[in-house]
């Protein structure tokens, strides 16, 4: 599950940064690669720190693996694939360039679906096929 961050009670508290582990499972639909599927969850590890006016920047990283077939021959292929996450959270709507953020908490379910997105290679590749091209 993806946590939120509920920023109304961690500044009550005077708390104003974190850090959070947690898995998801992620959006098949997420996969522009034929023929891959994610195996298991997406586990995340991020670092939150949360500003004067409100704002909340999220930092960290996400790790998961591709499993599938071979771009290049079709085998069946794996791959671990770790990615960087980097939000802002302004309260109010999104304004494109910062995520928003309502009611005192930080939903990063579309965090971590742009994340996850970024993170994805353009292929996926099995062992052999990744040393072939390498010589
Ligand atoms: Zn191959």
């Amino acid at each position: 599950m993806i946590p939120e961050i509920d920023v109304r009670t961690l500044t009550a508290k005077k708390s104003y940064e974190g850090a959070l582990a947690f898995s998801f499972a992620p959006d098949p639909e997420l996969l522009a690669i034929p023929f891959t599927r994610f195996e298991g969850e997406v586990h995340a590890e991020l670092f939150y720190r949360i500003f004067e006016d409100n704002g909340v920047e999220v930092t960290g990283t996400i790790a998961f693996t591709l499993a599938g077939e071979c771009s290049r021959c079709l085998e069946e292929a794996q791959a671990a694939v770790t990615g960087t996450v980097e939000g802002y959270f302004l309260p109010g709507e999104s304004d494109g360039e910062n995520y928003g953020y309502r009611f005192g908490k930080v939903d990063l379910s579309e965090l971590m679906r742009d994340s996850v997105m970024f993170a994805l290679p353009a292929r996926l590749l099995c062992d052999a096929c990744k040393q072939w091209e390498k010589e």
